[in-house]
């Protein structure tokens, strides 16, 4: 993909600094960490988002993020580790290709993750399962 920032980073035409490199992705330092070690996975093939992520390709990412985290959890002396995939603007998701951030986290970090939780409103909750069960492919 022409112009897209990450996939210029994978292919190392511009320089990152990568914790971790094979045929398929590129492991990277996040340029705005939420916490030290924050880090990016990325697929060397371009994909927008999860939904254009090929099936075999996904399933090595979160192979690939559960080993990074392992990693971070047994060399970085972190309390935790965040793993974290946007899709969307609207979901926080600034760069297009598809990337999942592991973070890891300290006791008392600032990083600023989370979210305001909100009641599950009886409507919603028939709502949604109405719309979405029968939905979800195995
Ligand atoms: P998103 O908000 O799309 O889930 O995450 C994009 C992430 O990419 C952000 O955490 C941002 O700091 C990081 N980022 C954006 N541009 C660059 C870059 O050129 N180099 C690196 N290393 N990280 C970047
Ligand atoms: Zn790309």
């Amino acid at each position: 993909m022409e112009n897209c920032i990450f996939c210029k980073i994978a292919s190392g035409e511009i320089p990152s600094a990568a914790l971790y490199e094979d045929d398929d992705f590129k492991v990277i330092l996040d340029m705005g960490p939420a916490a030290k070690g924050h880090s990016l996975i990325l697929p060397k093939q371009h994909a927008a988002n999860i939904y254009e992520m090929p099936d075999e390709l996904l399933k090595k990412a979160i192979l690939l993020a559960k080993n990074t985290a392992s990693a971070f959890s047994s060399s970085l002396n972190c309390d935790g580790v965040n793993v974290v995939q946007n899709n969307g603007e609207a979901a926080g998701q600034t760069v297009h290709h598809f990337h999942i951030h592991v973070i890891p986290r300290y006791a008392g970090d600032d990083s600023g993750l989370g979210w305001k939780p909100h009641e599950l409103t009886e409507e919603d909750r028939k709502a949604v399962l109405q719309a979405v069960s029968g939905r979800i492919l195995p």
